[in-house]
């Protein structure tokens, strides 16, 4: 390589590792939101792709430059969107590691090192969540696609059951499955069944509370009313409110040999870390496969999703692939339980972030996060015009703003909620919940503290106060 092109005499791993030194170091103390859009970062960096190459340090140092104005600080301690996880300091360490030691992770004579590390992984995560020494785990991208394995691993027991080889023969001329799942279930539900031919808008939806909780006696009658195997899917954790579907009466209506449940945990499972949060989940361990995110709560970066079959052979059913040349291993195979074949270890995170935090840290983890939201929650419920609308049970605040006189209410809450992103205190996203526009708060990362949700109160109720006043005052 030409030393003439590396103009700072730093190596391209060297440029990258004094970036993310100074980013991470950072990252509490610089605004939240990006500074610069899209088009802003498509313009540092478009052009015609040149003839020639050029050298590493130059590319990683132009990506820098080019890129960091556009990097939102989700990993930082104020970033309550959607259901981020800050990324723990070993599992950065160990991705970096996973990247230049390039395995794949799919067979365990490609990479007998990353089957031993998710195999380790794997069963940790069965401990800490209590779930079932014998389910079988598969490392995916997130949360959707542990939803989709929890399915196929389901639409496969159910339709072997009743006679069909639904992965040879397809679903034309198959015996008719019935999909059941709460009325607020997560979107990416409708997702899993739309690539498993069963069809997005199929879903029976069972009515739910006043916090988005399906309602057990209505979905017994579901369930009693039609005929055939049922395909269930309960919810640990909804994504706005954060509550949680009733297991034990769930579990006791889907216990007929003919139905099969899945439970979407993506965050919400994750509680079962804690003695004194892990009621809320109870009876999680008696559903047939379970999709959790390690890239939320367990603060992996992305991406990671864990999914995780109770009936080993419908999951490797579902997911496995054969060649000649695909040599078996002895034990678990990466390509037997995700639907990919060749693939990142994903599980290496899981791995650190779980011998990082032990069993005890990820519990702190967990409870810190309810109690700061809690915080959070009190702060702002006792001012005029603001009404956290959701019982705080775990992480998650929704938060309604009363719309001046004449206004819009969610022209007025989307106005609320660009005031606090560009005020980069702290950001948070929009929602409709209860039919009402919304705020949502999610506090998922190791990092938060009581500090950091106290400026953030402050800089919610200060933008909130700039919105009502700029209504209010004349020509305002
Ligand atoms: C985030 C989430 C998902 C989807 O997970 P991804 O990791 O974004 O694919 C599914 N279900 C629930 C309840 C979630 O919160």
């Amino acid at each position: 390589m030409n030393h003439s092109d590396q103009p700072s005499g730093r190596s391209a791993r060297d440029i990258a590792f004094d970036e993310a030194e100074a980013f991470l170091a950072d990252i509490g103390r610089t605004p939240v939101d990006a500074s610069a859009s899209v088009d802003d970062v498509v313009a540092a960096l478009d052009g015609p792709l040149p003839v020639d190459g050029s050298a590493p340090s130059v590319v990683v140092e132009e990506l820098v430059d080019a890129l960091r104005p556009g990097v939102v600080a989700s990993s930082g301690p104020r970033y309550f969107g959607f259901v981020t996880g800050g990324a723990l300091e070993s599992t950065v360490a160990a991705e970096w590691l996973a990247s230049a030691w390039d395995q794949n992770a799919a067979l365990e004579v490609l990479s007998p090192a990353m089957a031993a590390v998710e195999e380790v992984a794997a069963g940790w995560v069965l401990g800490v969540l209590g779930l079932p020494g014998r389910a079988s785990v598969g490392f995916v991208t997130g949360g959707t696609m542990a939803n989709f394995v929890g399915l196929a691993a389901g639409r496969h027991r159910l339709l072997a059951d009743a006679g069909w080889d639904v992965e040879a023969d397809g679903l034309a001329g198959a015996p008719p499955l019935r999909l059941v799942c709460g009325a607020e279930a997560h979107a990416s539900l409708f997702n899993a069944a739309q690539y498993l031919g069963l069809g997005s808008a199929t879903w029976q939806r069972v009515e739910v509370d006043a916090q988005g909780r399906m309602r057990p006696d209505i979905l017994r009658d579901v369930l009693d009313d039609g005929d055939g195997p049922a395909l269930v899917a309960a919810q640990a954790g909804n994504v706005n409110s954060g509550a949680f579907d009733p297991l034990p009466e769930i579990v006791e209506a889907c216990c007929g040999d003919d139905v099969w449940l899945h439970l979407d945990g993506a965050f919400g499972l994750w509680v079962r870390a804690s003695d004194q949060l892990g009621h809320l989940a109870a009876g999680a361990e008696r559903a047939d496969s379970w999709a959790v995110d390690a890239h939320k709560w367990l603060n992996v970066p992305y991406d990671c999703g864990i999914a995780i079959v109770g009936d080993p052979a419908a999951h490797r059913a579902a997911m496995t692939i054969g060649a000649a040349y695909l040599t078996p291993g002895t034990g678990r195979d990466g390509i037997d339980h995700a639907p990919e074949a060749s693939r990142r270890a994903r599980g290496l995170g899981v791995y650190a972030a779980l011998r990082e935090l032990g069993r005890g840290g990820l519990a702190h983890v967990v409870e810190r996060c309810c109690r700061l939201a809690r915080r959070f929650a009190d702060a702002l419920d006792d001012v005029d015009g603001v009404t956290v609308t959701n019982e705080v049970v775990i992480n998650q605040v929704v938060v309604a703003f009363d719309p001046p006189p004449g206004q819009d209410a969610a022209a007025f809450r989307d106005r609320v909620v660009a005031a606090i992103q560009r005020d980069g205190t702290c950001w948070a996203g929009p929602t409709t919940w209860q039919d009402v526009p919304s705020m949502r708060i999610s506090v998922s990362n190791w990092r938060t503290t009581d500090n950091d949700i106290d400026r953030s109160v402050a800089a919610v109720l200060a933008a909130h106060r700039h919105c009502r006043e700029a209504v209010t005052s004349p020509g305002g």
